[in-house]
């Protein structure tokens, strides 16, 4: 679904007071562009605590930029250099204050770095100002999305751009006084009095989220509401045919039956704060499940006059799909991007579990084999095949891990999977496995070793013939 622009590597940096403070002693593989594995793993090891406090000004006209300022605030376990993801030119980076003073800092290969000199041991705090990419911010006349998978919340504002430095976000935007605006959190003010002809608003702060799950969209929005057993969703949309817009109580609806099912199944009520979806006109994927605010595509969501049975039951496994993954990828998250598949896999898996009864004229069987089998094949035994757990050195080749044995082999393993262990036991073994990594971060061998445990069968052995 997610292919991104290969860009070559073109070197590798160093910079020299890095080594002078003599504490990593890697520091080329640091700071390379992209973020490495290595990057990634020295700051899991060093930060922790992160918060986000971000503020973007949105401009109505196109031609002007997006200015943003971020308050980043970590703490570090002992002094060492502070290495923010960051893709722009060194003049897009305005000021960087560390504890509120003026510090020394370089803008380098994809990264603003501040020497270990400088930060103290335990709570550091970072503002910087900075002017945002248009690259991730898909701005169109009268409305903007932010799109950040795989690794491009680094174009869009400075951060620490990988799935396991979970994080808390707060988020204020200031739009042109007619727009909406909505992100993960809830709205917590809005204030349109104090600029003339700009509307302020305050997000409330989300639970620990990942990078590429922040998201905001703005713009001339038509907001429904709809609520059910004390649940309300917000449907955000810019359609105008009135029989498309009727269409919304249906979707809303089969949203919510989406969370019930998730709820029931995983014994976890919804784990964030609030949901809210947006419909995009020419939105580039199917959707994206950014956390209490999943983007969908227009067409996929308003369906024609008398759709077909695909079309409908197409609708049905996207908003499955994306709902399903709040909890598999959004409160439980891969550590690293090799392992994307396993939230795939798991959100297509239970969308095909909540729409099956739905839709009894179809053999979904017969289906499930018509779609994945032959082409599971024809991959895998070509000379060329990789194995479903691939290796990923940096975050900006993350678009490489999407291919067809992710897509058409894998279904086939995790049905395999469940054969082996018994729908039961595998459903008992994924509760443990969410409860065990409730909003952090797991690895499919962490997996593995929950289910383990419910069956007498060696998975471990299992999964390094079908999945190493
Ligand atoms: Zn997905």
């Amino acid at each position: 679904m997610i292919y991104v622009m290969f860009k070559h590597f073109i070197g590798i940096a160093s910079i020299a007071f890095l080594s002078a403070c003599g504490t990593p002693e890697s520091d080329t593989v640091l700071l390379q562009p992209g973020v490495s594995r290595e990057l990634a793993q020295f700051r899991k090891e060093h930060f922790e605590g992160v918060r986000y406090n971000l503020f973007f000004s949105i401009p109505e006209s196109r031609k002007e930029a997006v200015t943003g300022k971020a308050e980043i605030t970590l703490a570090l376990r002992k002094k060492q250099p502070v290495i923010i993801d960051f893709r722009g030119e060194p003049e897009q980076v305005a000021s960087v204050l560390l504890n509120g003073k003026k510090v020394s800092y370089a803008v380098k290969d994809e990264h603003i770095v501040i020497s270990a000199k400088d930060v103290a041991k335990g709570e550091n705090r970072v503002n910087i100002e900075f002017t945002a990419n248009d690259q991730s911010l898909n701005r169109r006349d009268e409305f903007l999305y932010t799109l950040l998978v795989p690794d491009r919340a680094r174009t869009l504002f400075p951060c620490f751009d990988q799935p396991d430095m979970k994080s808390l976000f707060t988020l204020s935007l200031e739009v042109p006084a007619s727009w909406q605006a909505v992100a993960n959190g809830a709205i917590g003010q809005e204030d349109s009095t104090s600029v003339p002809g700009r509307r302020r608003v305050s997000f409330r702060e989300t639970e620990p989220l990942s990078t590429y799950l922040f998201s905001f969209v703005a713009g001339k929005l038509t907001r429904e509401t709809y609520s059910r057993d004390g649940r309300t969703i917000s449907i955000y949309h810019r359609e105008t045919d009135p029989k498309k817009v009727a269409q919304c109580p249906d979707i809303a609806s089969e949203v919510f039956d989406a969370l019930e099912w998730q709820e029931d199944y995983t014994r976890i009520p919804y784990p964030f704060a609030k949901y809210d979806l947006i419909i995009l006109p020419g939105f580039q994927f199917g959707g994206m499940e950014h956390t209490g605010a999943t983007l969908y595509t227009d067409g996929r969501m308003f369906l024609n006059e008398n759709p077909t049975l695909n079309e409908r039951l197409g609708r049905s496994a996207l908003i499955a799909h994306e709902t399903s993954h709040m909890w598999f990828g959004d409160f439980v998250t891969m550590e690293w991007f090799n392992d994307v598949w396993t939230k795939e896999v798991f959100a297509n898996y239970y969308a095909s579990q909540m729409i099956e009864p739905l839709f009894p004229e179809v053999n979904h069987s017969l289906n499930f084999m018509l779609d994945y089998i032959p082409a599971a094949y024809s991959e895998d035994r070509t000379a060329g095949a990789n194995p479903v757990k691939q290796e990923l050195a940096n975050m900006r080749d993350a678009g490489l891990m999407y291919g067809n044995i992710i897509y058409d082999k894998s279904p086939v393993i995790l049905e395999m999977l469940i054969k082996k262990m018994g729908e039961e036991s595998f459903r008992n073994g994924i509760r443990e496995y969410l409860k065990t990594y409730a909003y952090g971060n797991a690895t499919w061998e962490g997996l593995i070793g929950i289910l383990d445990k419910y069956t007498d069968d060696d998975l471990s052995a299992w999964s390094h013939i079908w999945v190493n």
